[in-house]
């Protein structure tokens, strides 16, 4: 089946073949290949067309015409041949545009191809649903996490969803999955920020070289045209089964949603999810933590990682380098009236707390999860790492309460505190999972759980 980079290819080869004919005929032989209008309408309104742009998008073909535009998709097994001179047609070729010098045959076995023919002005119906372009420069990481924040389904099938991205088949999905060493089978709404960025650059570098080659040339399509695409020597994993991987591991094929998948156990080996607790003072985020480590989770928290580094004398001595004090109390009155040296230190030991999580998370990157309590999850650029965000959430009542009780705070403390912090509002929309713990601990423990559960329930099964 023609992905993006066969398409792109076939239309800037018609391109270099047809810019500028006049179409003078055209002879549907299979009419349900014409989508809209009717078929007889199609041929009519084609006489006399000149061909005067080619472009794609996502699968599509789309050629200009003097007045309309003519919208093609080849599906599995359609392709266009030029000749230079009145050719009869063969056994599955459907359409004929006789050109005013040559012609131009659309041959398909399946008859699974379609044709749209739109005036110009009129909407081009047939790709309403499509998503952004690969090399679209609003495809963001940021985005495509929201988009799929809800989506269980594998990242592969996730990937060939034309409405998030449109032109991705299954060549070249297979292909991404292997190059940011993702399962097939992973959820789409537990992989962080960063990664689908890295999707992102990934995507548009594998059809950019594809392209380049001229697309891939496979057992199930032969582009047409004279052109032999040379992608499928840049294949890693797709249609490689039972070959050995670059890493020395043979090759899988499985079938995700039913469509071959080829990955490398090993390259795309299912890791730990890294999820991140967060929550505003008082919320219970560190209970809600517990419970994870009591599910049998291994978790870590940012802020004994940040205590234990005030007990390490190479770090206090860097520290006194960059603030001129040695202990936590004076150095907090010198940040607080200087936020050049605060901002100096914050990435100091930000730096020195992501690597040890990043250590701890390698030592149990074979688990389930690896769960990491981390206050200032929204407030710092932290929450793009993690596959999963996890909001603890809670009334300001009751965290007043709680903090007066807990905490020894007087009612106008608790109050300022809290508004010194980003509102839940504001976090909510960038979680991707909201923990609520307004009612008992039993009832926080049970939610926890059905959470840990579904969380695990989702990831693949070795
Ligand atoms: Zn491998």
């Amino acid at each position: 089946m023609p992905e993006l980079p066969e398409v792109e290819t076939v239309v800037r080869t018609l391109e270099h073949k047809i810019n500028n004919r006049i179409i003078k005929e055209v002879h549907v032989l299979w009419k349900n290949l014409i989508e809209y209008p009717d078929p007889d309408s199609f041929s009519v309104l084609l006489r006399d067309q000149q061909f005067i742009g080619f472009s794609r998008r996502g699968k599509f073909l789309l050629f200009e015409l003097t007045d309309f535009i003519m919208v093609a998709h080849l599906r599995m097994e359609g392709k266009f041949y030029v000749y230079s001179e009145h050719t009869e047609p063969v056994k599955h070729t459907h359409i004929v545009f006789i050109l005013d010098n040559g012609e131009l045959h659309y041959n398909d076995v399946r008859k699974f191809g379609r044709f749209d023919l739109y005036r110009k002005g009129e909407p081009l119906k047939c790709l309403a649903s499509l998503g952004y372009e690969p090399f679209d420069d609003r495809l963001t990481g940021a985005l495509l996490k929201k988009y799929c924040r809800r989506k269980k389904t594998p990242i592969k099938t996730q990937l060939l969803d034309q409405s998030m991205i449109a032109g991705i088949g299954n060549i070249y999905a297979n292909e991404i999955c292997f190059d940011v060493k993702l399962n097939p089978e992973h959820p789409a709404c537990f992989i962080s920020e960063n990664k689908w960025d890295e999707i992102i650059q990934s995507t548009r570098r594998i059809l950019a070289e594809a392209i380049k080659a001229g697309g891939t040339t496979i057992r199930s399509y032969t582009s047409s045209l004279g052109v032999t695409g040379l992608f499928q020597q840049n294949l890693h994993v797709h249609s490689r089964n039972d070959e050995l991987c670059q890493c020395g591991t043979v090759i899988k094929k499985v079938f995700v949603n039913g469509r071959g998948t080829y990955f490398c156990p090993r390259c795309q080996k299912q890791n730990a999810l890294m999820v991140a607790i967060t929550g505003k003072i008082g919320s219970g985020k560190s209970t809600v933590t517990e419970m994870f480590e009591e599910a049998g989770i291994p978790v870590i928290s940012c802020d004994s990682v940040n205590a234990d580094l005030w007990h390490q004398a190479e770090v206090i001595n860097e520290i006194e380098k960059i603030t001129g004090k040695r202990t936590k109390k004076e150095v907090s009155t010198v940040i607080y009236s200087d936020p050049v040296t605060k901002k100096k230190l914050e990435n100091y030991l930000h730096d020195l707390i992501w690597k040890k999580i990043e250590s701890y998370y390698q030592v149990n990157k074979n688990e389930k999860l690896v769960a990491v309590e981390v206050p200032l999850l929204f407030e710092t650029d932290w929450y793009r790492r993690f596959d999963c965000n996890i909001l603890v959430t809670c009334n300001d009542r009751t965290v007043i309460e709680r903090l007066k009780s807990t905490r020894n705070m007087s009612e106008e403390n608790a109050i300022t505190v809290l508004n010194n912090q980003l509102s839940d509002d504001a976090k909510r929309d960038m979680a991707d999972v909201i923990i609520e713990n307004d009612s008992t601990v039993s009832k926080l423990k049970e939610s926890v759980n059905r959470r840990v559960n579904d969380i695990i329930n989702s990831l693949p099964k070795d």
